[in-house]
């Protein structure tokens, strides 16, 4: 130890997000961010926000962009918090309700930041292997705990896990509260999310981000939605901490986003062509792609190592993401962009792998 007041201060061991390289003119696929830019009806919105507006503190309640979710998922608004992305609605979910001398649940490969929260809320944890398909045994989850977080469908791997099996996880677990993470449920199949199933189990929280799906990565907002009980103890502890988390821009461009429902699905769509049409060509290059309900997919070559493709793509200005973790460090993750962008990565890769 280097200062002599080390061991009275909190340590902990950071996420570490993807790289957002600050120069023009490289193919960014490495942090899941959406390649079309927000419809031309936000950009009026942006161009007319109004500057004297943002001399005055938010409405701490975020009620015009809550009552537009609301609506939007059928919900009373009861149902409804609202976070500065939902790293920032994770973050309050565990400090909220991961509060138990038992060990929360999560896989051993999903979304890196869950170990990094329940390390800095002193939440004890532990991890349940996945099956070598990258697929949640759910029987790892039929056991006491302090709680469960499931991101659905999975990241890095992309990988939906079937509703029916996450019914028999709130079934078995309805004295703890299972937190479903859909970062990127809008890339899978209709009617795949859990949003339907807060009347069923009050143990279930759902989180959604805007910055995948609804391109506002930027922004900065994501969302819960739950059984009213469960958002009334979230809203107390984000009282508890900062009361005025959704800046004017993020209320007033957010509930605009939601009402923009036909450019949303239409970029939707597209991504998922994309995707397909991208996935195959991989395949025909000797990759290994696990099936994708997402806007990326996870990759693997069967002569060539993932670190090695990673670096040589990276000087050519293309960035994908590499993790140097056990089990999955010879996958690439490699988010979707436009069809141009997957068609350079594609003659690079035909220039790189022989
Ligand atoms: C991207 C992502 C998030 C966080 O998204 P925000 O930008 O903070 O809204 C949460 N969970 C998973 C699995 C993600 O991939």
């Amino acid at each position: 130890m280097s200062f002599l007041w080390e061991d009275k201060i909190r340590v902990v061991e950071p996420y570490t997000p993807g790289e957002q390289p600050q120069k023009n003119n490289v193919i960014k696929l490495n942090t899941n961010e959406n390649p079309y830019g927000p419809s031309d009806e936000i950009k009026k919105i942006i161009n007319n926000l109004s500057a004297d507006d943002f001399r005055k503190y938010p409405d701490p309640t975020s009620e015009s962009l809550v009552s537009e979710l609301a609506a939007f998922h059928n919900v009373d608004k009861s149902r409804v918090f609202v976070g500065v992305g939902s790293d920032d609605v994770l973050a309050v979910s565990f400090l909220t309700f991961f509060n138990s001398d038992k060990p929360i649940l999560f896989a051993d490969i999903t979304y890196s930041f869950y170990p990094v929260w329940a390390d800095l809320f002193k939440v004890p944890y532990k991890v349940c292997k996945l099956d070598d398909d990258f697929r949640i045994k759910t029987e790892d989850y039929l056991t006491d705990n302090g709680g469960v977080i499931i991101a659905n469908p999975n990241a890095p791997t992309g990988i939906y896990f079937d509703k029916s099996e996450i019914i028999k996880i709130l079934e078995y677990n309805k004295s703890s509260i299972v937190i479903i993470d859909e970062a990127y449920i809008d890339f899978a199949e209709d009617g795949s999310s859990c949003i339907d199933l807060i009347d069923r189990y009050d143990n279930l929280l759902i989180t959604r981000t805007f910055s995948k799906s609804r391109s506002l990565a930027g922004l900065r907002i994501g969302y819960a939605i739950g059984n009213e009980a469960l958002i009334k103890y979230m809203n107390d502890v984000k009282y508890s901490f900062n009361s005025y988390t959704m800046n004017y821009a993020a209320l007033t461009l957010g509930s605009a986003v939601i009402k923009d429902n036909d450019y949303f699905e239409n970029v939707i769509s597209k991504i998922k062509a994309t995707r397909e049409r991208f996935s195959q060509e991989l395949q025909d290059r000797g990759f290994k792609v696990l099936p994708s309900s997402t806007n990326f997919v996870f990759a693997c070559h069967e002569k060539y190592s993932a670190e090695e493709i990673f670096n040589a793509a990276k000087k050519k200005q293309i960035y994908f993401r590499f993790f140097k973790q056990s089990r999955i460090d010879n996958f690439l993750r490699i988010t979707i962009g436009k069809d141009e962008e997957m068609d350079e990565v594609i003659r690079f890769l035909d220039s790189y792998i022989k």
